[in-house]
């Protein structure tokens, strides 16, 4: 019987304010061979945001439960909330063959790395850090104090990018989109991802 192909795990990491979200959305927007994996958080949704579509809004005991039962490929505390990858959900998207795209900070990313290491990480730099400073403070959803923490803490975020396989920087939304999708497309065809097919090839053959 011939295998089917397992679609492929993208870890997208960025210091807050580098526009990854946004990068991510306009990817899966044009790309519907790309899902992004729905994470679940303990922080409140921001106003918009949509349970099931954004994140998996649940309280404190729910995650830890989650954490007990196993159910994640990784999670992590980020401004004193949990964040973290539903084993499951990813799983669901990959044996559908979508590629997905997990959009997570740089400890769930080293995570991911250890247990699965032929995803494939990508780290999102802003063109400077006054850059950053001017979208953390324009896009006008976190208090000054969570900006300044944000801001802080970037510059300990960037220096964690010499650990990801590519790096983006998000000088333009359209330009860093399609470098997204360059990097997407050449791990598709490393051999890895190629094996399922060469298997099926030679059963054929
Ligand atoms: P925000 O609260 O702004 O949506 O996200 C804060 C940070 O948490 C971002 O860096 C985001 O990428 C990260 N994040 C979102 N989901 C996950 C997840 O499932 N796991 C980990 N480790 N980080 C996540």
């Amino acid at each position: 019987m011939q295998a089917s192909k397992k679609g492929n795990i993208f870890i997208i990491s960025a210091a807050s304010g580098t526009g990854k979200t946004t990068l991510v959305s306009r990817l899966v927007k044009h790309h519907d061979d790309i899902r992004v994996s729905v994470s679940h958080t303990t922080r409140p949704p921001r106003s918009g945001e949509e349970h099931g579509k954004h994140y998996y809004f649940v309280d404190n005991e729910k995650f830890e439960a989650l954490i007990g039962e196993s159910a994640f490929l990784e999670h992590a505390k980020v401004f004193d909330n949990y964040y973290g990858t539903s084993i499951e959900g990813v799983n669901i998207l990959r044996e559908q063959g979508y590629d997905v795209i997990l959009e997570i900070d740089i400890q769930g990313a080293e995570q991911v790395r250890r247990v699965l290491p032929d995803a494939c990480s990508i780290f999102i730099l802003p063109p400077s850090f006054q850059e950053l400073a001017e979208r953390l403070k324009g896009r006008g959803t976190d208090t000054p104090e969570i900006i300044s923490k944000r801001l802080s803490k970037a510059r300990n975020e960037i220096e964690q990018a010499f650990l990801f396989d590519y790096v983006v920087v998000n000088n333009d939304v359209v330009t860093a989109e399609a470098d997204l999708l360059y990097i997407i497309k050449s791990h598709r065809l490393k051999l890895p991802s190629q094996q399922v097919f060469i298997e099926n090839l030679l059963e054929k053959s």
